[in-house]
């Protein structure tokens, strides 16, 4: 059976097939001895009333935005994570010395299959109430975060409905050989991900998924945009043979990695890359990345239970500074919100997430996550050459204040007598309103780097993680080219870099168009550099 979608990082990859449990958490252990009796009561009503605080949250969210009748949902289950009658089934069961999370799932089992036979078809569907309800619970209990992904250990294709980046960064390096999912599109951030990690990606093939789920093997190729359920020994040896072709054409731009590209004319394009980790920092330096275009720093947040403190940013960003020496590294602030959760922050749920409270927004109103932020990106900037960059403007009195808070905690450091290093500041043009502004962002910024992703997104009202809007997750149109020009234009008479670090800086047929518009920067997923090098030095 074959399915088709979007190739979305391209390579085959042919591995036993992996579907995440949507089902609830696994209890890590069942029994817990008498001396611990009272704390594991103790914990087990901290997490139901840690549970029905997250449920009334959300029901109140839903209730502010008119949506009554979804909101009526979440007090329902409310009322099922307090019902004193589980808890005290629950806590009978862990003075018998059952774990609380083991527990918990057993009395969620048993109320949910007395639901399960009752006549009324209304009733009968609580048992999912119940189940989901008391998984939540047990999903506290064992820690927050604790998802189906970590279970993976043997190297597998991934098939499932999306992956938000928070799934795939708990994924253990080498045990995904491939991606298959039924949402998503070149930009989304599955995509992104499996381009930096280099494994094989098809998204966006729709319902079809569940055809093949019950796979025991499949093959992915996700340069052509396909998976193949449970492939004949022919398929097998075909995509073999195009992994060995892959492998030799990659060979052959292995000249193009460390060249310093320029046009026929003379114009030099600088090639970095976009990373999400330090850890990919060295990788990038070998595939020949001129500097860091965009460092992602979500995924620093997001593989993890809970902020990282300033310290550790520090660590990281040094190490990635470090690393590159004199090149330069640009630092984007914490950019989640739409897409990306982040784990230990109080996101509201919003209507429209990728029209909310992200990015720059965020950090402005939570000055505990910004300033430990920039304070750590201050003092790394003392080990190289560091940039800080700010997502989603939308105007210049976002800048302004962004910059201000920056201007503290540099005043902060400096009287604390703590070393830091000079900082230049620059915008992220992936916003139309960025763009349209752009002259008077150039007069306060360094640089420009336009985030094509968001930037077709916003310009084209079409989501980029939908997949029947692929005609228009297209950088090439003439809106976003015209916005594009714009930025390059109020860029190059200010006299700033202008770069792009959206997917379209690594598509060889986009490089020409870029380069034409006047970008002087491509930041791309590593594995693309040379591709891209070749694409400038043949201009
Ligand atoms: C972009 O929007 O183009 C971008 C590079 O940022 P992200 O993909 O992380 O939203
Ligand atoms: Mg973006």
């Amino acid at each position: 059976m074959k399915l088709t979608g979007i190739g979305a990082s391209d390579g085959v990859a042919v591995g036993p097939a992996f579907v995440p449990a949507t089902a609830g958490p696994e209890p890590e252990r069942d029994r817990i001895t008498e001396d611990e009796v009272e704390a594991e009561l103790q914990r087990f009503k901290e997490a139901v009333e840690a549970v029905a605080g997250n449920l009334s949250e959300t029901g109140d969210g839903l209730r502010a935005a008119g949506s009554g009748e979804e909101a009526g949902i979440f007090d329902f289950h409310v009322e099922m994570a307090e019902d004193p009658e589980l808890a005290s089934a629950v806590e009978e069961r862990i003075r018998n010395l059952e774990s609380p999370e083991a527990a918990v799932l057993a009395v969620g089992e048993e109320y949910a299959a007395e639901y399960a036979v009752m006549d009324e078809e209304y009733l009968a569907a609580r048992a999912d109430d119940v189940r989901d309800v008391t998984g939540q619970i047990a999903a506290q209990l064992i820690g927050r975060g604790a998802s189906a992904f970590e279970a993976l250990k043997t190297p597998s294709v991934v098939l499932s409905q999306s992956l938000a980046p928070s799934d795939t960064a708990r994924i253990q390096k080498g045990m995904a050989l491939g991606f298959v999912t039924a949402e998503g599109s070149r930009t989304s951030h599955v995509s992104i991900m499996a381009r930096s990690m280099g494994i094989p990606a098809v998204v966006g093939v729709g319902p079809g998924l569940e055809d093949i789920l019950a796979a025991k093997t499949v093959a992915v190729d996700g340069g052509e945009g396909y998976a193949i359920a449970d492939p004949d020994a022919d398929t097998v040896a075909e995509l073999e043979r195009m992994s060995g072709a892959l492998a030799e054409e990659r060979a052959a731009l292995d000249e193009y990695r460390h060249v310093e590209a320029s046009t026929s004319e003379g114009r030099r394009i600088e090639v970095a890359a976009n990373i999400g980790s330090a850890s990919e920092a060295e990788d990038a330096l070998q595939w020949g990345a001129e500097g860091v275009g965009l460092f992602r720093t979500e995924f620093l947040f997001m593989e993890r239970d809970e902020l990282p403190s300033e310290d550790e940013q520090y660590e990281a960003y040094s190490a990635v500074a470090r690393a590159f020496g004199e090149k330069p590294v640009i630092v984007r602030t914490l950019d989640v919100g739409g897409d990306k959760d982040l784990p230990g922050v109080d996101q509201a749920s919003e209507e429209n997430p990728f029209l909310g409270w992200r990015g720059i927004r965020m950090s402005l109103d939570t000055p505990e996550l910004f300033e430990p932020q920039l304070r750590a990106l201050l003092r790394a900037a003392a080990n190289g050459n560091l940039k800080v960059m700010f997502p989603m403007v939308a105007d210049v009195g976002e800048l302004e204040a962004a910059k201000e808070t920056l201007q503290e905690c540099r005043r902060e450091l400096e009287s604390e007598g703590v070393e830091i290093g000079d900082l230049e500041t620059g915008v992220m043009i992936e916003t139309p309103a960025a763009a349209v502004c752009a002259g008077q962002l150039a007069e306060e910024s360094a640089f420009f780097s336009i985030g094509t992703n968001d930037l077709v997104q916003y310009t084209l009202a079409a989501d980029r993680g939908n997949e029947r809007l692929r005609r228009l997750q297209n950088a090439d149109h003439p809106a976003v080219l015209a916005l594009i020009r714009q930025t390059c234009e109020a860029a190059n008479a200010a006299g700033i870099q202008v770069g792009v670090c959206g997917e379209a800086a690594g598509e060889p047929e986009m490089i020409p168009k870029l380069v034409e518009l006047g970008v002087t920067e491509l930041s791309m997923a590593a594995p693309q550099i040379p591709g891209a090098k070749k694409a400038v030095s043949e201009l």
